[in-house]
């Protein structure tokens, strides 16, 4: 009999988050702001900005808490309009609400990534833009960057799903001017719940490290605090504090992670592909290619289907199901997140067909970077046998 890989578990946590853990249970000490320096989320925040190259980081509590603080933080006016592809997860329009702000969708592509035509055409009328890099598909950074700094608007990077993913080699998240990270479970570094907020700015890091809840003057033990003085002390008592901070323990979890991350990325990568390889050899599923400048960190692929209805999508993924591979087709899950006319909390209601087109028949498996080889051919044999019993079998030519 074969055995199903497990795609729902991450990776083991790394054995030397237990003696971190440990001695905070010793300690009691769980609270970031309690030791006059070096606690765990301070050393992460630092970790983490040497890592992706950039001055400053924050810690928070999840991704949509950073996105939040993020625009919060550009001291956007209420009713502001922010402009983010109508392919993301229903957190990202929901951070732009709670922020008081209005979200604007603008049409994706087949190939997961925004359409600059629709983007250009509804960024005159933004104040405001979040790239969301959806299931880590890079966006044309050098087109949006271009565009974006012509008139003058700020871009946030929605990197959720990219740690890891290079654009001309320089880390996604750090090309806009603000860029905002998740350790929910499903991403490369996994704490259950987390989220980090890189950025060079330093008035913008002074302010959202506030807002995230350093109140009176805990925001001399961040890392950078000499230099940021001058921001802090001019946004002291300036702020309301949301408290979207991390605890110690999140941080004692993330950290033993990270020199695992280069591994993590290069397995993931080298597993996306190779399943990509062997489904892009039927004439009815179709991976899009990563663009140029792009090096992808997959933890899970998405294809399309190619010339199958309706009903045989949904054929397609029952028989999958039946055979024990979980495939989500965005479009056609029953109130699917990723779908935006399930974003029925909008005050206004987009209608992208080109993004609704592709959503009916995009697919999304999880791809777990610890499978093996085996266990890949297990899942893509699924798939492609899932194909045949739709379609019925793929005529060989050739001698
Ligand atoms: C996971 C994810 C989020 C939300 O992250 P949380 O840390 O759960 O808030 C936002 N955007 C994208 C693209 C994601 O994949």
């Amino acid at each position: 009999m074969t055995l199903m890989p497990n795609v729902h578990d991450a990776e083991p946590i790394p054995a030397a988050a237990r003696d971190a853990i440990d001695a905070l249970m010793q300690s009691g000490d769980l609270f970031r702001y309690t030791a006059p320096q070096d606690a765990p989320v301070a050393l992460l925040e630092t970790e983490f900005a040497e890592l992706l190259g950039t001055k400053y980081a924050l810690a928070v509590s999840s991704c949509s808490a950073a996105l939040f603080l993020s625009l919060k933080a550009l001291g956007l006016p209420r009713d502001a309009r922010v402009l983010i592809p109508g392919f993301t997860f229903a957190a990202v329009p929901s951070s732009i609400i709670h922020a008081d702000c209005i979200p604007v969708l603008c049409e994706v592509g087949e190939n997961y990534r925004i359409d600059l035509k629709d983007f250009t055409t509804k960024l005159d009328s933004v104040q405001a833009v979040i790239i969301s890099h959806m299931r880590g598909h890079t966006s044309d950074m050098d087109a949006i960057m271009e565009l974006c700094d012509a008139r003058d608007i700020p871009v946030i990077e929605d990197a959720a799903h990219s740690l890891g993913t290079t654009w001309h080699g320089r880390n996604i998240g750090t090309i806009g001017k603000v860029g905002c990270f998740s350790f929910q479970s499903y991403k490369m570094i996994n704490a259950g719940e987390g989220g980090i907020l890189v950025s060079d700015d330093a008035d913008l890091v002074a302010r959202a490290v506030i807002m995230s809840g350093a109140y009176e003057h805990n925001w001399k033990k961040h890392s950078g605090a000499p230099e940021l003085e001058q921001a802090f002390t001019h946004w002291q008592n300036q702020l309301p504090l949301y408290n979207l901070r991390m605890s110690n323990l999140s941080a004692a979890v993330i950290r033993p992670q990270i020199p695992e991350l280069a591994r993590r990325v290069r397995d993931g990568l080298a597993n996306h592909d190779y399943v990509a390889d062997r489904l892009n050899a039927s004439p009815y599923i179709e991976v899009p290619a990563p663009l140029g400048p792009e090096r992808r960190a997959p933890d899970s692929i998405q294809f399309n289907l190619v010339n199958l209805s309706d009903e045989e999508i949904r054929a397609f993924a029952a028989a999958s199901e039946a055979r024990g591979v979980k495939v989500q087709v965005f479009g056609l899950s029953q109130d699917n997140a990723r779908a935006f006319w399930n974003w029925q909390f909008l005050s206004e209601q987009f209608d992208l067909p080109q993004t609704r087109a592709m959503l009916m028949r995009a697919c999304d498996v999880r791809l777990p970077v610890r499978l093996t080889r085996e266990e890949l051919d297990i899942i893509t044999d699924i798939l492609l046998a899932s194909v045949g019993e739709v379609v019925g079998p793929i005529p060989v030519y050739g001698t």
